[in-house]
């Protein structure tokens, strides 16, 4: 197998397996010092790695790893004081630490997007084992505008493939579908 390209921390030495009946953890950030808490209390979905320029990655890294789960789960349980909207005009309001720059959850405001009511996640940032492991790669053609030279594309891919992420240039099918149905019911085509 090759191993030369390093796609995120959580997944080049093996996924780590979901743990059934796993019910949440707490998210830190990574100062050391009166760092925020985030208390996810369920398990989370459709875990993914991400190509984008928007998802929060951490050192070294050329993909986020980024999972789904509803709002209600989410509650900041230490130092909501040092968190910020990282960009307040985008769909996704990404909740950033101040001072570390981690980003412990991102949330859509907008009522009639097809993922309103889920927050962003990566679970990464809990100690606990048994999250929802990664089942796929989205976004994956945007890392080359974050850095990645485009004759490397083919073995990311290839590479994807093998750890079991195939890769994808937008969201999974599942989630494209999703997109997709709630369009075609939002414009009436779709009952
Ligand atoms: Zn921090
Ligand atoms: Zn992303």
């Amino acid at each position: 197998m090759v191993t030369s390209v390093k796609i995120h921390p959580s997944v080049d030495n093996g996924i780590p397996p979901t743990k059934e009946g796993f019910a949440g953890g707490e998210l830190t950030c990574h100062c050391s010092e009166n760092p925020v808490k985030v208390k996810v209390s369920a398990q989370t979905a459709h875990n993914h790695v991400c190509g984008c320029t928007q998802c929060w990655k951490p050192d070294g890294a050329i993909f986020s790893q980024v999972a789904v789960v509803g709002r209600d789960a989410v509650e900041v349980t230490a130092n909501e004081d040092k968190l910020q909207v990282v960009d307040p005009n985008a769909v996704i309001k990404r909740h950033a630490c101040k001072e570390c720059g981690v980003h412990m959850y991102g949330r859509i405001e907008d009522q009639n997007h097809p993922f309103y009511g889920l927050d962003f996640v990566h679970t990464e940032l809990s100690d606990e084992p048994g999250w929802a492991a990664p089942t796929f790669a989205a976004f994956v053609s945007s890392i080359i505008e974050g850095g990645t030279n485009p004759d490397d594309m083919d073995d990311i891919r290839a590479q994807l493939e093998q750890m079991g992420l195939p890769p994808y240039d937008c969201l999974s099918p599942p989630l494209m579908d999703a997109i997709s149905t709630h369009k075609a019911k939002a414009a009436g085509v779709l009952r």
